[in-house]
């Protein structure tokens, strides 16, 4: 298995970069299973990105928070009360084990290709690589924090105590997702409510549903899904998707069982708000008409709206960027997607997400990473820590 250099491609001394290195690393880091049924495969991704970072003197804490996942690991460059960055980036991806024996890493002039490639190995790797490139007076200046979960893809269901701790001690956060083609940063994403509903009613012949006391789960179910689509809006930018249902077994009997599941997604908390009481009213309803309804399983992540200080930031950093000669200009943008930005965001770190090398196809088998834009990313990043040390020192 091949270890990450102690170099990173960037050079900031001679100012050359060796994108050959990286991709070498990325080969290494894309061909680990480590999503669904890997768990090992994120620990050992873990490994492969500390050891260098530990050659140089940080420190690491393992958290092993549950069966179902990779370690997560936190590296920091020394201990500390609080961080001036906290940086972000999740091991998973979407794939089940197995999958990277199936599609192994390929490459060719412009693009890389292979398991979770764009959504977010190169991120990671990307954060690594700037953090090694980091000039000794800007490691001096700034407590750094990084946290590499397992379990993004999954809601970072066991994760997000760990990442709001170290968020809440946190003044800037910055997460590699992806940045967008066109080299758009993220400091805005919906809020996510994913729910599976159980409806139990009660099974009898259907020409006998009002003699033998007939309740439908699925006619329940079915009041639900209305009920709750009659909160799409698009000029809010709220949208209930009913995105799994099942329940009966023949025409004529009256359903007993039922199971639904929805993804809303929503901008404000007042959404949320307006959304978790529809919820409660609905299942006042069910009561009303004698339906058992079980919550079997949610996951949430909070809306993420910029504030003010997030907004000037933005600014900052398009300033910073301007006379970088970057193939880009970055501008911020709002994501429909969640992710662990917006655990950050909620606990009043100024965020800025989407800062990793750009691609496209998340999620799918035809992701890919554009090999020209690994560059930028590492650069730009490298740029943002060393400015955040000057305003440090500045100060
Ligand atoms: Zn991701």
């Amino acid at each position: 298995m091949r270890a990450i250099s102690t170099e990173s491609c960037l050079n900031t001394k001679n100012d050359t970069f060796s994108p050959e290195d990286f991709l070498l690393d990325l080969e290494t880091l894309v061909n680990i299973d480590s999503g669904r049924g890997a768990p090992e495969g994120g620990t050992l991704m873990g490994s492969i990105l500390a050891e260098p970072l530990l050659k140089r003197g940080w420190l690491i804490e393992r958290h092993n928070l549950s069966p179902n996942i990779g370690e997560c690991v936190v590296l920091k460059n020394r201990l500390a009360e609080r961080f001036d960055a906290l940086l972000l980036g999740h091991m998973d991806t979407v794939f089940p084990a197995g999958e990277a024996a199936k599609r192994p890493f390929t490459r060719d002039e412009e693009r890389a290709y292979g398991v979770g490639v764009y959504d977010m190995k190169q991120g990671c790797l990307a954060l690594v690589h700037t953090l090694l490139a980091l000039s000794p007076e800007a490691n001096e200046a700034l407590n750094i924090a990084v946290i590499f979960n397992t379990d993004e893809e999954i809601s970072s269901i066991y994760s997000t105590p760990l990442i709001k701790s170290y968020a809440k001690r946190s003044d800037h956060a910055f997460v590699l997702e992806p940045s967008a083609q066109e080299g758009y940063h993220c400091i805005e994403r919906k809020g996510i409510l994913r729910a599976t509903f159980q409806f139990a009613g009660k099974a009898c012949h259907s020409g006998s549903m009002f003699t033998k006391d007939g309740r439908s789960a699925i006619a329940e179910m079915a009041y639900w899904i209305v009920a709750l689509s009659e909160l799409n809006n698009r000029e809010v930018g709220t949208s209930v998707n009913p995105g799994i249902v099942k329940g009966g077994k023949a025409a004529n009997i009256v359903a007993d069982f039922a199971e639904l599941t929805i993804d809303v997604r929503i901008k404000t908390l007042d959404e949320q708000d307006k959304v978790l009481a529809k919820l409660a009213e609905l299942g006042e309803h069910a009561r009303s008409v004698g339906i058992i309804v079980t919550e079997v399983d949610r996951r949430t992540r909070p809306p993420w709206v910029p504030d003010e200080r997030t907004k000037r930031y933005a600014e900052h950093l398009r300033e910073l960027s301007l006379g970088m000669g970057l193939p880009f200009e970055l501008e911020p943008e709002a994501r429909g997607g969640g992710s662990d930005g917006n655990t950050a965001a909620n606990c009043g770190a100024i965020t800025i997400d989407g800062l990793g090398p750009t691609g496209d196809h998340a999620h799918t088998v035809d992701e890919y990473m554009r090999i020209d834009g690994v560059e930028p990313s590492i650069r730009f990043l490298h740029a943002v820590l060393e400015d955040l040390a000057q305003l440090k020192v500045a100060q």
